[in-house]
C-alpha cells in the first residue's frame, strides 16, 4: 500500500472513531438532560446536523492543508530543479574553453569565467566592476565599435572578429558573440559576450600562406611566388618601357652528391647554394628555388642580354669555391640559362620556359656554362613535344621494332647471346635510333610501355630461336633506370616469363650503374626479387656512373658491361687501357662475368682477349639487325 493510501485509510479510521466518540458523548449528554423521547429525538437530529457541519469544517481544513502541502511540494521541486540547472550552467560556464563575460545594463563587468582569465591573463578581481574596453587593442576605429553597439541595439546581438589586448600587452584576434539579455518584461538587464581566441588559427593561416610561397628548405621564394614576381616585373617593365631578365640555374651532377653522401648532405648543400646566391644578389633581385637543384634569379630593370650574361658569369664563378658540409669539402658547378624581356618573351610563363630551354642548351653543350635563349631553342622544345605525342601513336600503331646485336665469346669467337635494342620505324623519318626517343619516353613516362613491349618481343623471339634449334645462352634486354625502381617491374617480368614460357635462365636484364647505385636499398630488394625468378642481371655502361665498390659487392649481379667509351680508346689511350684492365680484374675478383661493348676493330678485341675479358659486342662482330638477319655462323677470328 502506498503512503498516501495509508494516510487516507488512517484519516478515514480517525474520522470514523471521532464520529463514534462525538455521537456517543453527545448522545449520553443529551439523554442525561432530556427525558422526553420526542425532544431527545429532535435534539439528536440537530446534533447530527452539527456533526455534519463539524465534519465539513474538518474536511475543509484538512483538504486545504493537503492542497497547501501539495502546492508547496511543487514549488520546492521547481526550486530544486532551478538550482540544479544553475549548477549545470555554472559548470559549463566555468569549463568551457570560450571566454565568457557578463556585464550589467550599464556595461560594467559583473561576471567572467575561468577561460577569460586564461585568455586575457587578468584575474577575476582585476576585471569585475570595470568595462570591457579595458581589453581594447587599438586595432579598431570608433566606427567599428559604433557598428557593434548599433547591432546590439537593433538586433540584440553581434558577432564577428575583434582584436583585443592581453594583460601582457600582446594583441590577439578573437571571434566574439555578444547578446543583450532582457527580463520577463523585456527590459535590458545584461550583456553576455562569448569569445574564442583564434590566434592559433590565424597563425596557421599565415603559415599556410608562407608555405604556399616559400621553399621550406632554403626559405627562398618558391616557383609560385617567383612566377608572380616575374609577372609583376614584366608589368612594371611594360609600363616603364624597360626590361627584365631571368637566370635559370641548375647544379651539375647534383644527383651524385645525393646518391653518394645521402639526402641530408644534399639538403645542406642546396641551402648553402641558396645562401651563396643570395649573397651575390641584393635588392632588386629575386632569388628562388624552383625545385630539386634548380634555382632562378629575376633581374628587374635589365633589358640587355650582356648585363644578364655578366651576372650569369658571376654565378658560375661564385659556385667554384668549395662548400664545407658536414666535414665534406664539396665542389659543385652550375649551368645557367638566360632569357630576357621583351627580347625573348612576352609574359612570365614564356620567360621561364625560354630560360629553361636555354638551360637545356647550356647543359647539353658541356655544362658549367651559360646559354642565352634563341628562337631556335623553342623549335627544339616543340620538336621534343611533337616526338612525345608521335611516340604514343607509334606504340599504338606498332611502329617500334626490336633489333638484335650479337654478343660473342672472345675466347672462341662464337656468337653466344644477343642484346635487344629498340628502334622506331617512323613513317616519314625512317629508322629512328633509341637515343632520339628514349630520353623523351623517359621524361613522359612512356618508357614503361616501351620496355614492357621490348621485353615481351625479345622473350617470344628467344623462345622461337630455342624451338628452331638455335643455341643461344641469353637475350639481354635494357631496363630504363626510371622503371627499375618501380615495383611493377617485378610483376611485368614474371608475367612475361609465364606468358611466353621462356626459361628465366636465358633472360638477362641490363640496368645502368646509376639505377642500382641510387636508392640503394630499394634497388637491392628489387634485384633480389628479380634474381629469385631465375634470370641474370648485368650492369650496363659500367664506369660512366658513380659506383661504390662496397655497394657493387652487395649487388646480386652476374655481369659488368664495360662502357664503349673506354673501349673506343683502346689500344692507344693509356688511361682507357688502364681503366679497362682494372675493370676486368675487378670483375674477375668479384666472380663476375665481364663484357666489353663498342668493339669496332680487331685490335680492340685482341687486347680485351689478352686482358681475359669474357664477352665482346660491337660493330666489328656485327651491328644490331632484325631477328631474321642474324648470322649464327659468324665467328670472326680474333687472332690471325
Ligand atoms: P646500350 O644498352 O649501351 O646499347 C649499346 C649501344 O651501342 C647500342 O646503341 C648499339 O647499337 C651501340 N653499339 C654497339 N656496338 C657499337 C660499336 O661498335 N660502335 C658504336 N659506336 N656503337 C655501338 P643503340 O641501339 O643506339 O642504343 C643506345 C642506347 O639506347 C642503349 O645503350 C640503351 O641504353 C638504350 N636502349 C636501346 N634499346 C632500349 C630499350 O629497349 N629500352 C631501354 N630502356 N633502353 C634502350
Ligand atoms: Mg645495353
Ligand atoms: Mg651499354
Amino acid at each position: 500500500m502506498s503512503a498516501s493510501s495509508r494516510n487516507a485509510l488512517r484519516a478515514a479510521l480517525l474520522y470514523g472513531l471521532l464520529s463514534v466518540v462525538w455521537l456517543q458523548i453527545t448522545d449520553h449528554f443529551l439523554s442525561s438532560f432530556l427525558d422526553d423521547p420526542a425532544q431527545l429525538a429532535h435534539w439528536q437530529l440537530i446534533n447530527g446536523y452539527v456533526w455534519v457541519f463539524v465534519s465539513a469544517a474538518l474536511i475543509f481544513v484538512a483538504r486545504s492543508r493537503l492542497l497547501n502541502i501539495l502546492g508547496g511540494g511543487t514549488s520546492l521541486k521547481r526550486q530544486r530543479q532551478d538550482r540544479e540547472r544553475l549548477r549545470q550552467a555554472a559548470a559549463v560556464f566555468d569549463c568551457t574553453r570560450e571566454g565568457v563575460l557578463v556585464t550589467d545594463r550599464n556595461g560594467l563587468i559583473v561576471h567572467v569565467n575561468r577561460a577569460l582569465v586564461e585568455i586575457t591573463g587578468y584575474t577575476v578581481a582585476e576585471v569585475v566592476g570595470r568595462r570591457p574596453n579595458m581589453f581594447k587593442s587599438g586595432h579598431h576605429d570608433l566606427e567599428f565599435y559604433q557598428s557593434v553597439f548599433k547591432s546590439l541595439q537593433d538586433a540584440g546581438n553581434w558577432q564577428g572578429e575583434i582584436w583585443n589586448r592581453r594583460k601582457n600587452g600582446e594583441i590577439y584576434p578573437q571571434w566574439q558573440t555578444v547578446r543583450a539579455i532582457a527580463d520577463d518584461k523585456g527590459r535590458l538587464t545584461h550583456y553576455v559576450a562569448v569569445f574564442t581566441d583564434i590566434s592559433a588559427i590565424k597563425n596557421s593561416q599565415t603559415e599556410l600562406v608562407r608555405l604556399a610561397h616559400q621553399d621550406p628548405l632554403t626559405d627562398l621564394p618558391n616557383r609560385l611566388l617567383f612566377t608572380d614576381r616575374a609577372e609583376q616585373a614584366i608589368a612594371y617593365a611594360q609600363r616603364h618601357k624597360t626590361g627584365c631578365a631571368l637566370l635559370m640555374i641548375d647544379l651539375d651532377h647534383f644527383k651524385i652528391i645525393n646518391d653518394s653522401l645521402g639526402h641530408n648532405v644534399g639538403d645542406l648543400l642546396l641551402k648553402a647554394v641558396g645562401e651563396r646566391l643570395q649573397g651575390i644578389f641584393g635588392k632588386g633581385y629575386t632569388v628562388a628555388r624552383l625545385g630539386g637543384d634548380e634555382f632562378a634569379v629575376l633581374i628587374e630593370s635589365c633589358s640587355k642580354a650582356s648585363q644578364a650574361e655578366g651576372l650569369a658569369q658571376k654565378v658560375l664563378e661564385t659556385m667554384k669555391a668549395a662548400f664545407e658540409i658536414n666535414q665534406h669539402q664539396l665542389f659543385v658547378s652550375a649551368s645557367v640559362g638566360i632569357s630576357v624581356f621583351p627580347g625573348d618573351a612576352q609574359n612570365a610563363e614564356q620567360l621561364l620556359r625560354n630560360a629553361d630551354s636555354a638551360l637545356f642548351k647550356a647543359k647539353s653543350s658541356g655544362r658549367e656554362g651559360y646559354a642565352l635563349y634563341t628562337e631556335e631553342l623553342t623549335v627544339h622544345a616543340l620538336n621534343r613535344i611533337e616526338v612525345a605525342s608521335d611516340l604514343r601513336r607509334a606504340l599504338e600503331l606498332q611502329e617500334l621494332r626490336v633489333y638484335y646485336q650479337p654478343v660473342h665469346d672472345l675466347k672462341t669467337s662464337r656468337l653466344i647471346g644477343v642484346e635487344a635494342l629498340v628502334r622506331w620505324q617512323h613513317p616519314s623519318r625512317g629508322l629512328v635510333p633509341p637515343g632520339e626517343f628514349i630520353p623523351i619516353a623517359e621524361r613522359t613516362g612512356l618508357i614503361a610501355e616501351i620496355d614492357a613491349w621490348v621485353l615481351e618481343q625479345s622473350c617470344r623471339q628467344m623462345c622461337q630461336w630455342q624451338a628452331s634449334g638455335v643455341n643461344l645462352s641469353f637475350v639481354a634486354v635494357n631496363i630504363s633506370s626510371r622503371l627499375f625502381a618501380r615495383p611493377e617491374l617485378y610483376t611485368l617480368v614474371s608475367t612475361v616469363l609465364t606468358d611466353t614460357g621462356l626459361d628465366p635462365a636465358l633472360l638477362e636484364l641490363e640496368v645502368t650503374e646509376s639505377a642500382v647505385m641510387e636508392d640503394s636499398q630499394g634497388a637491392l630488394d628489387q634485384m633480389d626479387r628479380l634474381r629469385a625468378l631465375g634470370l641474370r642481371l648485368a650492369i650496363d655502361d659500367f664506369g660512366t656512373g658513380f659506383s661504390s665498390l662496397l655497394r657493387l659487392k652487395q649487388l646480386p649481379v652476374q655481369k659488368l658491361k664495360i662502357d664503349q667509351g673506354f673501349v673506343a680508346g683502346l689500344p692507344e689511350d693509356n688511361d682507357d687501357v688502364a681503366i679497362v684492365r682494372a675493370v676486368i680484374a675487378l670483375s674477375q675478383s668479384m666472380g663476375l662475368q665481364v663484357h666489353a661493348e663498342g668493339i669496332e676493330h680487331v685490335e680492340q678485341a685482341q687486347l680485351l682477349l689478352d686482358f681475359k675479358c669474357d664477352l665482346g659486342q660491337g660493330y666489328w662482330f656485327g651491328r644490331p639487325v632484325p631477328a631474321s638477319e642474324l648470322d649464327w655462323q659468324r665467328a670472326p677470328a680474333i687472332r690471325t
